[in-house]
């Protein structure tokens, strides 16, 4: 570990001098605060750790690793950074499932979020009512929603928008957004927030809500960790239910795909009883498994048949929808889920069905992952693309993409997602940042590739942009990674001064997130 840590160091030096920046080794900050100094970490392990993410493509060492016991520990941390003569930068790390570097601090400090949860070992997660929210958990920032899961079960009681894989902090996936199939009925999961404390970038401790601190509320939800630490947030709860009928069909042609997709999502209200819970989509190809590690689901038997269905079509797209009920309602759900799928346009008799527990629906990654795990093939570059793209032009993206660069690149091995979100169903006053259409459309190439051939998949994911770019199709990062300043204003759009406002107010030094590489000023 040591002569990996040596060779990363001198390979830097050796980059940055070549780049003519002044090298800085490391220092530890100088913290004179005594009760916390000693919750930082220099080892090699620890720095490693925050070295690395899910995508293993960015490597930034920082300089020290906090391990906080509280969240006053936190506050401590920013508070003596942001009034030091030499501040330096500080990272939550969440789980350090992005993709990109996003929770890194090159020279900081990286606050591993782990730790606290450990510490705190299930205490951050309780369930309350109230009488105008109705039933809600507040839980920590730092907690994995597939604790939050279980936690609220207990209770009866399950949150409503989730993102598919659950092994993700609260605190960074409402960061970004955190969206899955449940998105277009009951938004994101930021659009399911009620409160939060928020550390800010000046280490303050502040308690926001649409009725109290609202500018911090929306700087925070989708704000990339840009303006603070989610220390807790109230999140709403409903009724859980007990089982899922899930279905998935079959299409060769795009348009029908996408149609059908659009009128199933037409029909979103949170109480409407002959609504869909679940809606995605995904592509099947020659290039990759029929199952893949996001969810078994055809019969072997069956696969002799797509695969030819696939030869001939060149791609297929397969609709994936789900409904709740409880035991005692099975039947009803057969036949109301048969109503709804009425009149669709998939191949005739490629419809297959799985009835599951709540549970196994929403966790269904999690067995692909402890598989890839015991294979080695978790822990691989992940260079992935996550795209919003408005509905106007996703007929454009498919020619232009999926049947054309994917194809003739002929190296895409991970699952391709595609599936429609209702605009409605988010707020336009938070940071994230989305196309100004009603209907928009995510896409996510969810690749995998071996050490030394991630830069063949970052290439495709450059030639997809440079296509939309050219082709005019006004795509927005999820989970982005910008590097510019240029591309940055741009991600943003009308939302850039907002942005920028913000951070002014509520991380003036520009200590928080340094690994978005938004914005460049020294502190
Ligand atoms: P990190 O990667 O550790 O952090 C992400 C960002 O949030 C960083 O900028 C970090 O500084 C900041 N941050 C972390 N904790 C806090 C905090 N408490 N307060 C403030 N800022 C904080 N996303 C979806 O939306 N839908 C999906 O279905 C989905 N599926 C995924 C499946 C897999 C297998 C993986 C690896 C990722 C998936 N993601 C999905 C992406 C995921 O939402 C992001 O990776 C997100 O960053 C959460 O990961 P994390 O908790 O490890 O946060």
């Amino acid at each position: 570990t040591y002569f990996i840590l040596l060779l990363v160091t001198i390979t830097r030096l050796i980059y940055t001098v070549g780049k003519t920046e002044q090298w800085k080794a490391p220092i530890l900050p100088d913290l004179d605060i005594e009760n916390i100094s000693h919750q930082l970490h220099d080892d090699p392990e620890a720095i490693q750790m925050a070295s690395r993410d899910y995508g293993h493509i960015v490597h930034e060492l920082p300089a020290a690793v906090f391990h906080p016991s509280s969240i006053d520990d936190i506050a401590t941390l920013i508070k003596s950074s942001y009034n030091s003569f030499a501040p330096f930068h500080i990272a939550a790390r969440g789980q350090g499932h992005s993709t990109h570097g996003q929770a890194m601090a090159r020279d900081g400090v990286v606050v591993n979020m782990a730790t606290l949860r450990k510490q705190r070992n299930g205490v951050a997660i309780s369930v309350s009512k109230d009488p105008l929210l109705g039933h809600y958990a507040d839980v920590g920032g730092e907690q994995l929603w597939i604790d939050v899961l279980h936690a609220s079960l207990e209770h009866g009681l399950a949150p409503v928008s989730w993102t598919d894989y659950l092994y993700l902090t609260v605190g960074g996936t409402l960061s970004n957004a955190g969206i899955s199939g449940q998105s277009f009925r009951y938004g994101p999961q930021i659009s399911n927030v009620h409160e939060m404390d928020v550390i800010t970038g000046k280490g303050e401790f502040v308690t926001c809500s649409k009725q109290r601190n609202l500018e911090l509320f929306n700087a925070v939800l989708g704000g990339l960790g840009q303006f603070g630490v989610i220390a807790r947030a109230r999140i709403a709860l409903e009724a859980a239910p007990k089982r899922v009928k899930w279905v998935r069909l079959l299409y060769s042609d795009f348009s029908a795909f996408t149609k059908d997709q659009e009128r199933l999502i037409s029909i979103n209200g949170r109480k409407q009883k002959n609504a869909l819970d679940f809606l995605e989509g995904m592509l099947l190809m020659n290039q990759g498994p029929i199952n893949n590690w996001r969810s078994s689901f055809f019969p072997l038997s069956d696969h002799p048949t797509i695969a030819s269905l696939i030869t001939q079509h060149t791609i297929l797209y397969c609709l994936e929808v789900a409904k709740y009920y409880d035991d005692q309602t099975e039947k009803n759900v057969a036949k109301e889920m048969q109503v709804l799928l009425q009149g669709l346009a998939y191949i005739p008799g490629f419809y297959y069905e799985k009835n599951v527990s709540y549970v196994e629906f929403l966790n269904r990654v999690r067995s692909g992952e402890l598989k890839l795990q015991s294979q080695g093939l978790w822990e691989v570059p992940h260079p992935w693309l996550n795209l919003f793209i408005p509905k106007s032009q996703i007929l454009d993206f498919n020619s232009g993409v999926f049947k054309d660069i994917i194809l003739k690149r002929n190296i895409s091995s991970g699952p391709v997602l595609v599936y429609p979100m209702n605009r409605n169903k988010w707020d336009d006053r938070m940071s994230a940042s989305i196309p100004d259409e009603d209907v928009f459309y995510t896409v996510g190439f969810l690749h995998s590739s071996g050490f030394d051939s991630w830069k063949a998949y970052d290439a495709q994911n450059r030639e997809i942009l440079e296509f939309c770019s050219d082709a005019g199709i006004k795509v927005k990062l999820y989970l982005p990674n910008h590097s510019t300043q240029e591309e940055w204003t741009n991600h943003f759009g009308p939302k850039w001064m907002k942005f920028l406002e913000r951070k002014l107010q509520f991380d003036p030094r520009m200590i928080l997130s340094p690994g978005h590489k938004i914005f460049h000023k020294q502190l």
